[in-house]
């Protein structure tokens, strides 16, 4: 999909420049589209109780994005000591903070509760007993295995590593308040992308039928549920949007259904990364190469280090041409490919393109969600700056891009060496 005609106008009249002043390449982010998407999402769940979005701050770690999340009142998924430390350094409180790990270690749990207590959401059982102590509030994530189909990312449910086995949870949730646990959540995310509305109704009917049944056994009530993220977005232009509207409808029906039976309702949570800001951003880099082999080749000044997902996934991301928007497309598709040594790292494959000359700015779509974050340095290849498009037209620096000392940092440390024993010589 295009990135947004706002966005485009917003960033086509000042892009030049821009990149003149800050150099290629680079990821920007619309402060505005981020915004816009906040309110729709807000305004879509705002008749679902206690309707909170917690930001997946794995999608895009920047501060200055988590300052707009905050703004808007969302509160943060987070899965590791770094996202929970980025969090707390703009600002959120400890129960802002869901901590959704998985495959926990001890000093992870340290860092959650050494904060002053994020809420604890456990993918495991046996985590119980792993935790330094038992919080009043307590979440598990479950895995409904085969009684759902999942995705292409994440996996079908049955080959998912995360989460609790159905017939774990009620004693789960028995073993927890045992311990002394007095709240109670229920998570659980079953896919990634999905531009299917239906999908994500059932996943409240199924979050909510499996509430009612813990609810049933155990007499517990659950202060909320959260469905996770997974909410999609059309990334190629012949994909349709997803139907927020009438999946924010859908879900009340669910909750006062819900509320009628059993005299109460819990709040309902999601974790959206993509959805937030997955449209919002663009990589900006420039044509430096072309060459002609059995397939013509358009090497940009960027590569797989700044966005993994074509290479990862298969992954489509929409490319136009800066100031070539309505020009014809050429006859012979292309490949857009980085300079690391890796045949993955291609941005498109056989695309059909405007033409294209070296110095041309490629905009390579949809970049706002696990783009920059997911990058590596495999082959000393270094990940570009970040840039915020303000919503009053000024464009921030948020990130610089890596340098060759960044890169050789973890080279300098003090001498170590350890002999083994030779015992009786
Ligand atoms: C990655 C992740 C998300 C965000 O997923 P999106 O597809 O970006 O919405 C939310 N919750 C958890 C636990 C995750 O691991």
């Amino acid at each position: 999909m295009p990135m947004s005609k706002a966005f485009e106008n917003r960033l086509a009249p000042v892009l030049r420049q821009a990149a003149a002043h800050f150099g290629t390449p680079f990821h920007i982010y619309d402060e505005a589209g981020i915004r816009a998407t906040g309110l729709e999402l807000k305004t879509a769940f705002s008749q679902t109780p206690g309707f909170r979005e917690y930001y997946a701050v794995k999608a895009l770690p920047n501060p200055r994005i988590l300052e707009i999340m905050r703004d808007l009142g969302f509160g943060f998924d987070c899965s590791s000591i770094a996202e929970i430390a980025l969090s707390r350094k703009i600002g959120a409180a400890p129960d802002d903070i869901m901590f959704t790990s998985n495959n926990t270690s001890r000093e992870e749990f340290d860092c959650a509760f050494a904060q002053g207590g994020s809420l604890i959401n456990l993918d495991d059982i046996t985590l119980l007993e792993k935790m330094p102590q038992i919080p009043e509030l307590i979440c598990f994530r479950y895995n409904p295995g085969p009684r759902r189909s999942g995705n292409h990312i994440i996996g079908n449910p049955e080959e998912a590593k995360y989460g609790l086995h159905h017939d774990q949870v009620i004693p789960a949730y028995q073993k927890a308040r045992e311990m002394g646990a007095r709240r109670f959540g229920l998570h659980t995310m079953l896919v990634s992308n999905e531009l299917n509305y239906e999908y994500m109704v059932d996943t409240v009917i199924m979050i909510l039928a499996l509430a009612e049944e813990v609810t049933a056994a155990l007499g517990l009530r659950f202060e909320f549920v959260n469905i996770g993220g997974g909410f999609g977005i059309p990334y190629r232009p012949d994909q349709t949007a997803l139907d927020l509207q009438t999946l924010g409808r859908e879900a009340v029906a669910c909750f006062d259904a819900f509320q009628k039976k059993n005299g109460y309702a819990p709040r309902l949570f999601i974790e959206s990364g993509r959805y937030m800001t997955g449209p919002h951003g663009v990589l900006v880099t420039t044509a430096i190469n072309e060459k002609n082999i059995y397939r013509k080749y358009i090497g940009v000044d960027a590569c797989m280090s700044a966005l993994m997902r074509p290479g990862m996934y298969g992954a489509y991301h929409e490319i136009t041409v800066h100031g070539k928007t309505h020009a014809p497309l050429m006859e012979e598709p292309v490949d857009v490919v980085g300079a690391l040594c890796e045949n993955n790292d291609k941005f498109a494959i056989q695309r059909r393109l405007p033409e294209i000359v070296e110095g041309d700015l490629l905009l390579i779509h949809d970049t706002g969600a696990h783009g920059h974050a997911m990058g590596f340095n495999y082959n000393g290849r270094l990940r570009p700056k970040e840039l915020l498009l303000r919503s009053n037209g000024a464009i921030e620096l948020i990130r610089r891009e890596e340098t060759l000392a960044d890169h050789f940092a973890t080279l300098e440390f003090k001498q170590n060496i350890w002999r083994p024993k030779t015992h009786g010589l």
